[in-house]
């Protein structure tokens, strides 16, 4: 895929938020060349925009949150996933509150959601990082890093002592493909302790065996069980492509990480932004059959050098 896409046509849904537990609209729109990811909240004076952007993140504790004063929006994550996970990268995404709808908790609606739009291709080139040298964050037992590659593939590992959870890794080129196959049907999840503890400080008030796994000392609660027996790393593995989505530009690279969490994530995007020696903004060429004059791109919306 080297030229840019958006959504054919609007498309919109209704769910909770997770936190709140209240019903909140989305409604996500066709949008022009360079102009990335953008959310709007509709619900406010002047419908903000925020950019869904690496340097919006203002909160990574338990779901990426984007903003600034004035507006903030949460739980970007999943709906992310899935517009990066179908190469969509150009939309604009109106909320009517200060997060997006949990749905099942995972990213297998908004997939069905984005399909039932269509896919329009833009005649503009779509850019990537290209990693020439590795990058790497570790805090103790948790680790992220990258190393060059021609592709995107993501090896994702975690450790939770619980038996049905345990040590799980996974590897995978996500292409369209395997990524609504194989990723966006995951689950998020925690534990019951944590859930309880939680809805005591008035969070995750939306949270329930509709739009979560939810685990005891012994087990799942759900009672239809899991979707895949490593739903866990899985998850993971969706996070992490929604929180990459917020570079702009897909990353080509092998993408290691253990343990992770948003904050790593968030972590690994500041470092990459600044290390700007390890990698370059690279357009592949264009397809062949492509006969439309092709102008430079327009300038990133964040600032770093074109190598
Ligand atoms: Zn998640």
């Amino acid at each position: 895929m080297y030229f840019q896409q958006t959504i054919k046509r609007r498309v919109s849904c209704q769910g909770i938020g997770i936190h709140s537990g209240r019903p909140v609209q989305l409604v996500i729109h066709p949008a022009p060349a360079n102009s990335g990811l953008n959310f709007v909240r509709a619900d406010l004076p002047g419908a903000p925009v925020i950019p869904a952007r690496s340097s919006r993140v203002v909160d990574s504790s338990l779901a990426t949150t984007l903003g600034s004063q004035e507006a903030y929006v949460s739980t970007v994550e999943h709906l992310l996933g899935a517009l990066a996970g179908l190469g969509v990268d150009n939309a604009r995404i109106e909320v009517s509150g200060p997060e997006v709808p949990i749905l099942d908790g995972s990213a297998a609606s908004f997939v069905s959601l984005l399909k039932q739009a269509g896919f329009k291709t833009l005649r503009w080139p779509r850019a990537f990082f290209a990693i020439h040298k590795p990058i790497e964050i570790s805090h103790g037992d948790k680790y992220i890093g990258i190393e060059p590659a021609p592709e995107f593939k993501v090896s994702y590992a975690i450790d939770f002592p619980h038996p049905r959870i345990g040590r799980q890794k996974m590897t995978l080129q996500p292409r369209a493909k395997t990524f609504c196959r194989e990723i966006a049907p995951a689950r998020t999840f925690g534990f019951l302790e944590d859930v309880q503890r939680l809805q005591a400080n008035g969070q995750a008030l939306g949270g329930s065996l509709d739009n979560a796994i939810v685990l005891d000392h012994h087990g799942v609660l759900n009672p239809e069980g899991l979707r895949f027996p490593d739903e866990f790393v899985r998850h993971k593995i969706l996070d992490l492509i929604g929180d990459l989505a917020l570079l702009g530009w897909p990353v080509l690279g092998h993408l290691r990480v253990i343990k992770g969490s948003h904050a790593l994530h968030q972590q690994f995007m500041q470092a990459l932004l600044q290390q700007q020696e390890a990698w370059r903004l690279f357009i592949p060429e264009t397809q062949p059959s492509w006969r439309a004059p092709l102008q430079a791109p327009a300038p990133l919306p964040f600032r770093v050098a074109m190598a």
